[in-house]
C-alpha cells in the first residue's frame, strides 16, 4: 500500500494517472457482464487496486476508501477509463451493497461485509426485479416468513446481473402486506450458497449470459442479515437506487473512446470523405461535450457524496447517447460488411457488435428512461404526480 493510501488522502489526478499507467495490465479483459467465469487475471487486478487504496475512492476513509466526494470520484473514473483499465468485477458491492451497509448496517454488519467487498473476496449481485415487478418494484411478490431468529424466503428474482459469480445477493422480500404496497418490504442480504437457491442464466441475443433468474425455495436466512428494520426496506432500497443512478456511473471519456473507435472504422474502411458520416461524428462529439459539462454541473450542485434527483438527467442522457453512438457505429460497419473478415479489425468489430446489444439495454437498466422522465417531471420540475393505482 502506498503512503498516500495509508494516509487516506484523496489522490490528485496526476498521481492517479501515473499509477494507472504503471499498473494497468495489457490486453482486454472480458466484461463480467458477459456472464463468463471470473479469471485469475481479473481478480489479481482487483487486488492490485485494493492494495494501492484505489478499490473504492468514494468510500469513507474509515472503511478503506479515500473519502472522495463526487467531483474527486469523477476524476478517478475519467483517468480509469482514459487508461483503458479493465471493467470492475464487484460494481454491485462497491456501488450498492457497500454504501447501503455503511448507512443502514449495524457495527457487526459493517465488520462482516465491508472489507470482503473492498478486496473482492465476496462479489455481490442485486435481487430487486421480479417477473411482474420492475419499474413497479413495490409489486414484488417474493415472500419471507419470520420463524424465530430466521426468515424463510420463497419466490423468484429476474434480470439478476452477475448472479452466477456472486457470493451474496441484496434482495427485497415481502414480510407483510397492507394497503400501501411500499410497506412490508424488507431489505435483506442472502448468502448465495444457502440451500434452496437455484440460479438459471438467461442467454441474450448476443450470446452473453450475464443476467439470470434466481429462484428461492424455503431459503432460511438469519434475521441478523436484515438491513434497517423489518418491513421498512423501501427507504433502504430507494437510497441504494440513488447510488446506482448517480453521476459517477458513466464518464464522458467512455463515449470519447467509442467515438474514436468509430473513427478508426471510418478511416480503415476509406469512408473519411463521406459527408453524412462526418456530420454524424461531429454531432456526437458535440453531444459528448454537452454531457461532460452537464455531469460537471450535477456534481457541482450535489451535496457532497449524495446524488440529487437531477442525476436522472444524466442517466437519460448517457443511455440515449450510448445507443446513438452504437447505432452510428453499426451503420458504418454495415457499409463495409466484408471488413469483418479483415484480421486487423476483426476483434474490434466483434467487441463493437457485443457492445451494441448492451447499449440497447441501457434505456432499461438502472431505471427505465420513461421512469427517469417521471422523476424529472415530479421531483425536479415539480409537475403533478402521475396517477397511481
Ligand atoms: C442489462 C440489464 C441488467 C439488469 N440488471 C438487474 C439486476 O442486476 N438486478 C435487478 O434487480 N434488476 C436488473 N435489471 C432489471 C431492470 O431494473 C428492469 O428491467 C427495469 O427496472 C424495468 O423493469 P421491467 O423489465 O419489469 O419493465 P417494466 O417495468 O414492465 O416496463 C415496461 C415498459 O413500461 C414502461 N413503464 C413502466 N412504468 C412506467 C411508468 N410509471 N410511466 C411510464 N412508463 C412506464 C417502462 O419504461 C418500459 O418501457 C436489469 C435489466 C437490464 C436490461
Amino acid at each position: 500500500m502506498t503512503d498516500l493510501a495509508e494516509a487516506g488522502a484523496v489522490p490528485e489526478r496526476a498521481e492517479i494517472r501515473d499509477w494507472l499507467r504503471t499498473n494497468v495490465p495489457a490486453g482486454r479483459m472480458v466484461d463480467p457482464e458477459s456472464g463468463g467465469p471470473i479469471t485469475p487475471a481479473q481478480l489479481e487486478w482487483e487486488r492490485t487496486l485494493h492494495d494501492a487504496g484505489y478499490a473504492a475512492v468514494h468510500w469513507p476513509i474509515e472503511h478503506g476508501g479515500r473519502g472522495a466526494d463526487l467531483a474527486a470520484r469523477m476524476v478517478f473514473q475519467e483517468e480509469y477509463e482514459l487508461c483503458g483499465a479493465p471493467p470492475r468485477l464487484n460494481m454491485m458491492g462497491l456501488m450498492l451493497a457497500g454504501p447501503t451497509i455503511m448507512r443502514y448496517g449495524t457495527d457487526e454488519q459493517k465488520t462482516r461485509w465491508l472489507q470482503p467487498i473492498l478486496n473482492c473476496d465476496e462479489i455481490w449481485c442485486q435481487g430487486f426485479s421480479e417477473p411482474d415487478a420492475g419499474s413497479d418494484l413495490a409489486g414484488l411478490r417474493t415472500t419471507a416468513v419470520i420463524d424465530g431468529d430466521r426468515m424463510v424466503v420463497n419466490g423468484q428474482k429476474i434480470w439478476t446481473s452477475g448472479a452466477t459469480n456472486s457470493q451474496w445477493i441484496l434482495a427485497l422480500v415481502r414480510t407483510s402486506r397492507d394497503s400501501r404496497p411500499q410497506s412490508g418490504i424488507t431489505f435483506v442480504m442472502i448468502d448465495m450458497t444457502t440451500p434452496g437457491i437455484e440460479i438459471r442464466p438467461i442467454t441474450q441475443i448476443s450470446g452473453a449470459t450475464g443476467f439470470c433468474e434466481v429462484f428461492f425455495t424455503d431459503v432460511s436466512v438469519p434475521l441478523d442479515n436484515v438491513m434497517g428494520s423489518i418491513g421498512d426496506g423501501w427507504a433502504v432500497a430507494m437510497n441504494a437506487l440513488g447510488h446506482e443512478r448517480g453521476a459517477g456511473r458513466r464518464s464522458y471519456v467512455t463515449f470519447l473512446r467509442d467515438l474514436a473507435q468509430i473513427k478508426k472504422f471510418v478511416d480503415g474502411f476509406g469512408l473519411a470523405d463521406d459527408l453524412v458520416i462526418q456530420q454524424e461524428l461531429g454531432a456526437l462529439l458535440a453531444q459528448i461535450n454537452t454531457y461532460r459539462h452537464h455531469v460537471g454541473r450535477t456534481v457541482a450542485n450535489s451535496d457532497g457524496a449524495h446524488p440529487r434527483p437531477e442525476a436522472s438527467y444524466n442517466k437519460l442522457y448517457w443511455s440515449e447517447m450510448t445507443t446513438r453512438l452504437h447505432e452510428v457505429g453499426m451503420r458504418v460497419l454495415g457499409q463495409r460488411p466484408e471488413a469483418a473478415r479483415s484480421a486487423e479489425l476483426a476483434d474490434a468489430i466483434t467487441a463493437w457488435q457485443a457492445d451494441y446489444w448492451l447499449s440497447r439495454a441501457s434505456r432499461i437498466f438502472a431505471g427505465t428512461n420513461q421512469v427517469q422522465k417521471n422523476i424529472i417531471s415530479e421531483r425536479v420540475l415539480g409537475l403533478p404526480k402521475e396517477p397511481r393505482r
